[in-house]
């Protein structure tokens, strides 16, 4: 939860490029490409997207020149399986991970947030209402229309949360027996866990 916002702060401060799935698989959407037609049902669903198809993407992303530079990854692994083939494209390409970070919120938390989150359709800003939503509300930066994304319905999150329970939690576990993982707590204000990130990380909160 907040994970896209903070990636991004990362990216600017440090230079690393931030590699998120989603926002992947939502351009392939929204281009209409031959894998966004083919991921489509999943996403909007809040079905979880087939390894095979998940791992041939992050391969190809992190074969790319500017991921030399470092990278973080955000929203991958979301399986066991995907973090096992992770591994193994690390060797291929010798890269090595420096760490998992997970952002811990409760589950009434995540609900709420999502459902008071809209997204732009121009520019895909995230903007908080705070649960006063406008009707044709604008975004600021770009004028476009906001929009709430498919699956960010509350039924939809609540899906979404036990595939979470399911599928991605047993990650704890695996990064954390390879003493990778460290756990922040996502209550709190942007800044407050941006913070939290950067010591966990082993840097200076001074730091962006
Ligand atoms: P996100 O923007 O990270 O919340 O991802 C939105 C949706 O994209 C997820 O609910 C999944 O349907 C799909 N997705 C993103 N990353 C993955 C992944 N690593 N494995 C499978 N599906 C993914």
């Amino acid at each position: 939860m907040g994970k896209g916002t903070q990636a991004e702060r990362l990216e600017k401060n440090f230079g690393w490029v931030h590699v998120s799935t989603g926002d992947m698989l939502r351009d392939a959407m929204q281009e209409g490409t031959y894998l966004g037609q083919k991921v489509k049902k999943y996403v909007e669903r809040g079905d979880l997207v087939p390894d095979d198809l998940m791992v041939e993407m992050v391969r190809d992303r992190l074969s790319k020149e500017d991921c030399k530079k470092g990278f973080i990854l955000d929203g991958f692994p979301r399986t066991v399986i995907q973090a096992e083939k992770l591994d193994g494209i690390f060797d291929e390409l010798e890269l090595k991970l420096d760490g998992v970070i997970s952002i811990e919120v409760s589950e009434e938390e995540i609900v709420r947030r999502l459902s008071e989150r809209l997204i732009c359709a121009g520019c895909g800003r995230v903007v908080t209402t705070g649960g006063n939503v406008e009707k044709d509300e604008r975004c600021s930066v770009c004028g476009d229309q906001l929009v709430r994304r498919k699956d960010d319905k509350p039924e939809t999150i609540r899906y979404r949360l036990k595939v979470y329970e399911k599928q991605t939690r047993p990650l704890i576990l695996y990064y954390a027996g390879r003493k990778l993982l460290r756990k922040v707590d996502g209550v709190g204000l942007e800044d407050e866990i941006y913070c939290r990130i950067l010591s966990a990380l082993g840097f200076s909160p001074g730091k962006g």
